[in-house]
């Protein structure tokens, strides 16, 4: 009998292994050993997953909850998540190297995402408006159905968050597929859900591959709605399978973020946020400022106090409190990593510092590159690693065609003392988010998502009820006329 620690689905409040016993290994990218298996979905177990949200949706007390009785079950797993944080940010950092202080900012935001769409559905249940006409019409957000949600490996926790919240604050039940990468914290998140008393088949989990789990949800056509966060190119196979249900689809995915820094900027500030933007959880990010633009007049003394700052983060064990960096989540993510620095060096780039550690660790070092031509692979393509290409401006306008110039439009950080200039550029930019003089601050009412390759749909307060819910406009005669 193995010791490994096991991770099995949660279908219809139960823990159980596939159907046909079929199971995978779980990685420690920082020890690179298997420290857990879990159960891997066929299209089997995502039927059985399917069916028992569908039930529970059809038959099931959820839906017809009231809203507050909806909301402090939600509370009451927030409150569980919240005793366990020390577990499940253990989870994410085993399962993922992430620096454990990070994992456990990550779960707090968790518990926010739950709290915040608790109470929401609450607050914002539909306006009515008196028409001149003698009727009153109002408006009503009802629940859609079932939700599929697939999450990504590099916020385990909080990209399933992100969506689990909403999805069944509104009413809806949902079946969530972590990453076959990191499998851990969700599956907890799952177990903490029956353990606050949720309704069999309101939150199940599926674990297992892109494909079949993954991919037998977005098909199914008792699904309807699918939101997903991942890659641009999954991203795309996910909407085509949804299409074949017609099911509405919210994807948020990938990003190649501008960081413009402004000849005005408070350089202690702008290099703080430089570092946090690309090497914060080893640069594994969406939101990475991964092409940083710095203007020609500061770009010596910049450069100089980036690549220090850069030098000066502890790497090590996820679990020293010192350790600010730490390996990349995989073998197969760091192998990607390293192609990419490898071709930054061919393709003419300069490595001012960073680099492959080449102690058998999968730890690529926090990595700053000048040089790269503007169609060099590593300027142009998501990396998704601690790899930051910088280029140097001159004007206002090269720095925002330049920030532009790209398919992604997922979000663009600028560093300005200069009032004006930050709400002109702010506008001028195309990305979902912008940032100025700050990185990474998200407030939950505000729309979430990206432009071009970057997504489709917003989601964040009234923007995720419109995804999760069926509004209907009703109209009723007050004044019977004529
Ligand atoms: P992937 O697109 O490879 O995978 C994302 C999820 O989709 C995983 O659960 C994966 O399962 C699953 N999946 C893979 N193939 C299919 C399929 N055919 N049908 C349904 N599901 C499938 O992304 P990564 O996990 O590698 O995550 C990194 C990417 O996510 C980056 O591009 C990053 O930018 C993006 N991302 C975007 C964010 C945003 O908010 N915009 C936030 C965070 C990340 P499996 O792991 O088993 O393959």
């Amino acid at each position: 009998m193995s010791d490994l620690q096991f991770f099995g689905h949660i279908i219809d409040n139960e823990e159980v292994d596939s159907l046909g016993g079929e199971r995978f290994d779980v990685w420690n990218p920082w020890t690179r050993e298997v420290w857990a298996q879990a159960a891997d979905g066929m299209a089997a177990d995502a039927d059985r997953a399917v069916a028992s949200a569908r039930r529970a949706f059809d038959e099931g007390p959820w839906p017809r909850l009231g809203r507050v009785e909806r909301g402090k079950a939600i509370h009451r797993l927030a409150d569980l998540m919240e005793a366990r944080t020390d577990d499940l940010a253990r989870m994410d950092s085993t399962n993922m190297a992430k620096p454990f202080e990070q994992a456990k900012h990550d779960v707090a935001r968790s518990v926010w995402n739950f709290r915040f769409f608790a109470d929401h559905q609450r607050d914002h249940c539909g306006e009515t408006f008196p028409m001149d006409s003698g009727h009153h019409t109002y408006s009503e957000f009802g629940p859609a159905g079932v939700v599929a949600a697939i999450s990504p490996w590099n916020f385990p926790l909080m990209m399933a968050s992100w969506k689990i919240a909403p999805a069944i604050a509104w009413g809806n039940t949902c079946i969530i597929k972590p990453s076959e990468d990191t499998p851990a914290s969700v599956t907890l998140l799952g177990r903490l859900a029956v353990e606050a008393g949720f309704p069999p088949g309101v939150l199940n989990v599926l674990n297992g591959h892109g494909a079949p789990a993954g991919s037998s949800l977005t098909g199914d056509d008792r699904v309807d709605r699918v939101t997903f966060t991942g890659s641009s190119s999954t991203g795309k196979l996910v909407m085509a399978s949804a299409a074949t249900h017609l099911a509405p689809v919210s994807l948020e995915l990938g990003g190649k973020g501008a960081n413009i820094v402004f000849e005005d900027a408070d350089l202690d500030n702008a290099v703080y946020w430089a570092v946090e933007a690309i090497f914060r959880n080893a640069g594994q990010i969406c939101l990475a400022g991964s092409r940083l633009f710095v203007h020609r007049s500061i770009a010596e003394e910049f450069l100089r106090r980036f690549v220090s700052a850069a030098e000066a983060l502890t790497i090590g064990d996820p679990f020293d409190p010192a350790t600010r960096f730490s390996s990349l989540a995989s073998k197969r993510h760091f192998e990607k990593v390293v192609s990419y620095v490898e071709s930054a060096r061919l393709l003419g780039g300069t490595v001012l510092t960073g680099g492959v550690a080449d102690d058998g660790s999968w730890i690529v070092r926090p990595t700053i590159v000048t040089d790269l031509p503007l169609d060099a692979s590593p300027y142009c393509e998501e990396i998704f690693g601690p790899v930051c290409v910088v280029n140097v401006f001159d004007t206002e306008a090269e720095a925002v065609h330049l920030a532009n110039d790209t398919r992604y439009g997922l979000n663009a950080m600028l560093f300005t003392e200069n009032l004006s200039r930050a709400h002109r550029v702010a506008s001028a930019l195309r990305a979902g988010t912008v940032w100025v003089n700050c990185f990474f601050i998200r407030d939950l009412r505000t729309p979430f998502g990206g432009v071009g390759d970057s997504g489709v749909g917003r989601e964040g307060g009234n923007f995720s009820r419109e995804f999760f819910t069926e509004p209907k406009a009703v109209v009723m005669q007050i004044d019977r006329k004529g």
